[in-house]
């Protein structure tokens, strides 16, 4: 540090290299918000102006900020046995407490977690996981992983491929060879004017059946999908959708993984997303709500058909699994989840998002009604979004992204002390807050940027 320099946006200016943030306008305009403290929904910044956060952080804290008692049992467990790891065997009690906890809300036939710090981290396990299964079972060709555009799965080399936005692919030669996409169940800007969700399905369904065929089945080992695709727009699927997936999957011996990443513990007032859109995978990737974001938590959620070639004919084959992160199953992170989902249980906190996810879709659609630049307000639980674009005479068109609609209405929003977030590839606008916001919050966070997009347009 250059002597004399201590203000924390000055050093954050000089040497924090951003996510997802443009380094150029960075390095000269520094951040656009400095958190220091929060509370329930709101977050207080070095300023001392306070902003509700209907994002939860990014997607993850459910139970709200600033939760004594997440603290204390990270703190306690800290004292008591601050690290030891999952590898050759060796175990701790909070993870083995957690991983059972995790089971008991899990749909009938998941048995094992696998335990990471990520999403990003366990997405890339089920990648190696359906490797491992069909090498495991002599099928050493079935390696294709198909996603879909706009799926957001994360970051690392294989999950920032499977993710189908191009800007997670720009300038680092993604994805990988052996990636798939197929189109996203969009309303706006996949679904055909006549199309009711029963052909908007049946048309999905084929596209996936076209692509498996014309790569050969035996190339193809699995599909991965969010029930509810978040960052890239929240995208609900029609009804259906996932049925008529799931029976092209089985056609083909195609494994389903269903990113829980978001939807997972609650967010769509089911503990799991796959409950609430009828999905039935045979692997799961858990992470965000399973702490609600106190410590970085993941979860590989394996069904026993996997599991079954895993501890029968791998072991023979392979000898001991040979993967595993330094942080699988640390028990400062699992006793974080513990005290978390007592708190989501205790507060009936998943009943409360299917209620307030009622109340916002609601306020949503009424506040936006009258704006002639809103091809759609949607969302399911407390996931939700506004899709901005320009009416044409037969439908819509998206703005021209220079015109940066979206991350203009997130901007003055904030500057009215309210965070939401802007996604990529089209202009919406999500929501996505902790349970436990009040109808009132919610009203001022819907009015806030329903104020931003009309000034903005
Ligand atoms: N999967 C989904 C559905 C996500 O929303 C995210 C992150 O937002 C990820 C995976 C990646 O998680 P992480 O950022 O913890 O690596």
């Amino acid at each position: 540090m250059r002597p004399g320099m201590t203000d924390p946006r000055e050093l954050d200016k000089q040497y924090v290299f951003h996510p997802f943030s443009m380094a150029h306008v960075h390095e000269q305009s520094g951040a656009l918000m400095m958190a220091r403290s929060a509370d329930g929904c709101w977050i207080t910044d070095d300023s001392g102006k306070r902003h509700l956060d209907a994002m939860a952080g990014l997607w993850c804290v459910n139970v709200g900020y600033g939760r004594d008692r997440i603290a204390d049992a990270l703190a306690d467990q800290a004292r008591q046995l601050s690290y030891f790891h999952g590898f050759s065997s060796m175990a701790t009690e909070p993870a083995a407490t957690l991983a059972e906890r995790v089971i008991a809300k899990a749909p009938e036939g998941f048995s094992k977690v696998f335990f990471g710090a990520s999403g990003s981290d366990a997405n890339d396990t089920q990648a190696k996981i359906v490797w491992y299964y069909n090498n495991a079972r002599g099928k050493p060709e079935k390696k294709k992983i198909i996603a879909r555009d706009r799926g957001y799965h994360g970051v690392t080399v294989m999950t920032a491929g499977l993710t189908g936005l191009p800007g997670l692919h720009a300038g680092f030669d993604l994805p990988l060879p052996m990636i798939r996409h197929v189109s996203a169940p969009h309303n706006v800007w996949t679904r055909l004017p006549e199309e009711d969700d029963a052909a908007f399905t049946a048309r999905l369904a084929k596209e996936l059946e076209d692509l498996i065929l014309s790569e050969g089945p035996d190339t193809v080992g699995a599909f991965i999908a969010e029930p509810v695709m978040g960052a890239g727009g929240v995208i609900v699927p029609p009804e259906g959708y996932f049925a008529a997936i799931r029976e092209v999957l089985d056609r083909y011996d195609v494994l389903l993984i269903a990113d829980e990443v978001i939807c997972g513990f609650g967010r769509l007032g089911t503990w799991f997303g796959t409950e609430a859109l009828d999905m039935q995978p045979d692997l799961m990737s858990v992470a965000k709500g399973i702490t609600s974001g106190y410590a970085p938590l993941s979860g590989v959620l394996v069904g026993d058909k996997v599991w079954r070639v895993i501890s029968g004919e791998a072991p023979a084959k392979f000898g001991a699994f040979g993967h595993g992160y330094t942080y699988t199953a640390h028990p400062v992170m699992a006793a974080a989840a513990l005290a978390n989902l007592d708190i989501v249980e205790e507060e009936n906190l998943v009943e409360r998002a299917g209620e307030m996810g009622a109340y916002l879709n609601e306020a949503l659609a009424r506040a936006f009604a009258d704006l002639p630049i809103v091809a759609e307000t949607r969302g399911k639980g407390l996931m939700a979004a506004v899709e901005f674009a320009r009416p044409t005479a037969d439908g819509w068109q998206k703005f021209d992204s220079s015109l940066q609609v979206a991350p203009r209405i997130v901007r003055a929003a904030l500057e009215d002390g309210v965070i939401s977030r802007a996604l990529p590839n089209s202009d919406a606008v999500s929501f996505s807050p902790p349970f436990t916001i009040t109808p009132e919050e919610i009203d001022l966070a819907v009015s806030t940027v329903r104020k931003a997009a009309g000034v903005v347009h």
